[in-house]
């Protein structure tokens, strides 16, 4: 069995206690690989190596950053598909989504963030006849990287290549449930010759692993991606000690259809804004919300699309509906079927778990669910699901939609699906979200600011917003 160590110092050692994780195939049900149950003796030896490595990478030449992190992402970019491979099978997403979304992007975040490094600049402001500001831009020096299981490499390298675009040293920590293409981009690093201890990866549990990152002195900055409740532990345990912090949190994202939007193609798009990656992005549409007088048509021709959806083995390349992350995650879903069913949601398709056959009997499969005829204010409609179940409801008219919208406590982001230009312009100035998207879902210019607003998070990820939170701003003052 696959045995996955930390990467410290520039190279894979056993965690300091000596004891592994068993980690699952989403697809089998099987254990395949023991990952290191690492604790804070581990992330001390990453943060020696870090704190020795910093004073160097912090003096290195932008273009020299710019060189290392280009041959980051041909590395990753070299190995496409034995990392889609890996991820699929550490994740249980279909291998075509991970070859085509996640492992592009990931290679995407570094060639982007070494560009970033190259033409960052900080300001100047002259009191005129007085004196001339500067503001100069460091930075912070060792910091702390947390990501979740549902776009593993992606996610994570969102974090690091900004943290070391700006000349900080990194402590990565990738979710324990979807460890491979976190270990194997530590080889790529060594490849591209990025400078022992400047990333650091330690693999192992949250309570843990993730704790001794976010509880270390020396460790001055946090990016978190992950749930709300983890958010506010974390938040909890940085703010007394000044810590940075950004928080990328849970959503419950409206999915908006007016009548007068392209109708072939939101029920489309509401298909894989509902259902990608199984509906575990935390970008999904989990709430559509139509207007009365085209409910009941795009209701059928969305559910009879949603009926084509081929479930199956996720290295299977026809599949379009892998299999959920791991078994507690399949029955917290599940539960939630069985909820809506209480609060008097209707089943419109789907609610059964799937049986395949072949290597994927153990499976974690589910079809993918449509409800309807649940309250705005039930938990169905309040709660993060975080799996392939969607509900619909129907709105009279802009003022409902909007309150429908914002009815929750989260907001992260909202596809609005209109032509009518200056209803997009009221709504979105209205819409309690981080993201808009307006007759599209998961467009990504990776220059934009990105995060939630309200329970979803607070500081932004994306361009000149994380160059920013990885560095310190200082201002000299010089008089004439
Ligand atoms: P999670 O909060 O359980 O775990 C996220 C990461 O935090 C993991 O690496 C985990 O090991 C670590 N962790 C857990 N407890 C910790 C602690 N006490 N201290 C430090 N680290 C700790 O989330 P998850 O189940 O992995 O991911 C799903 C969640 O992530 C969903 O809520 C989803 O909406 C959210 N998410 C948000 C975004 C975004 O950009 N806003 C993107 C993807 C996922």
């Amino acid at each position: 069995m696959k045995q996955i160590d930390n990467y410290i110092n520039g190279s894979y050692i056993p965690p300091v206690s000596g004891n592994y994780l068993e980690n699952f195939e989403p697809a089998t049900g099987k254990p395949y690989s023991q990952v290191a149950d690492s604790g804070p003796n581990d992330v001390e030896q990453a943060y020696q190596a870090a704190s020795v490595a910093f004073p160097s990478w912090s003096k290195t030449s932008l273009e020299e950053r710019f060189l290392i992190m280009n041959r980051i992402a041909e590395g990753i970019e070299r190995r496409m598909e034995l990392l889609a491979v890996a991820e699929s099978i550490d994740n249980g997403k279909p291998v075509s989504l991970a070859r085509r979304m996640d492992i592009p992007r990931a290679a995407a975040n570094f060639r982007f963030f070494a560009t970033a490094a190259m033409q960052f600049a900080s300001e100047s402001h002259e009191m005129p006849g007085t004196a001339i500001n500067y503001t100069l831009r460091q930075p912070i020096g060792v910091v702390g990287c947390i990501s979740p299981w549902n776009l593993p490499l992606y996610l994570f390298t969102w974090k690091i290549a900004p943290a070391i675009a700006t000349g900080n040293t990194v402590i990565a920590k990738p979710s324990e449930m979807t460890p491979m293409t976190a270990y194997l981009l530590g080889e790529i690093c060594t490849e591209a010759g990025l400078p022992a201890g400047v990333l650091n990866i330690v693999q192992g549990l949250g309570p843990s692993a993730g704790q001794a990152i976010v509880s270390h002195p020396g460790i001055k900055a946090i990016s978190f991606t992950g749930g709300t409740s983890t958010g506010a532990h974390i938040a909890a345990t940085a703010a007394p000690v000044f810590k940075k912090l950004s928080l990328e949190l849970g959503g419950k994202n409206a999915f908006i259809v007016f009548e007068d939007s392209d109708f072939d193609r939101v029920v489309s798009e509401a298909v894989r804004a509902s259902f990608s990656n199984q509906g575990q992005i935390c970008l999904c549409g989990s709430r559509i919300i139509v207007q009365e007088s085209i409910f009941e048509k795009f209701t059928a021709a969305f559910v009879e699309k949603v009926q084509q959806l081929r479930i199956g083995d996720p290295q299977d390349e026809n599949t379009q509906i892998g299999a959920l992350v791991s078994e507690a995650h399949f029955h917290k879903v599940s539960s939630y079927i069985a909820l809506a069913q209480s609060e008097g949601g209707k089943i419109l398709t789907g609610g059964n778990s799937v049986k395949l056959s072949g290597r994927c009997t153990d499976g974690w499969f589910l079809e993918p669910t449509v409800i309807t005829g649940l309250s705005q204010n039930c938990r169905t409609n309040q709660e993060e699901i975080f799996g392939p179940v969607v509900t619909i409801q129907s709105f009279k008219d802009e003022a409902e939609a909007l309150v429908l919208t914002n009815d929750t406590r989260y907001g992260l982001a909202t596809s609005l699906w209109t032509r009518d230009l200056s209803r997009t312009h009221r709504m979105s100035a209205a819409i309690q979200s981080g993201i808009i998207w307006v007759n599209c879902w998961l467009l990504r210019d990776l220059r934009t600011p990105f995060g939630g607003v309200k329970d979803s998070g607070v500081g932004r990820e994306g361009g000149w917003e994380a160059m920013r939170f990885f560095t310190e701003a200082k201002n000299v003052c010089i008089a004439y």
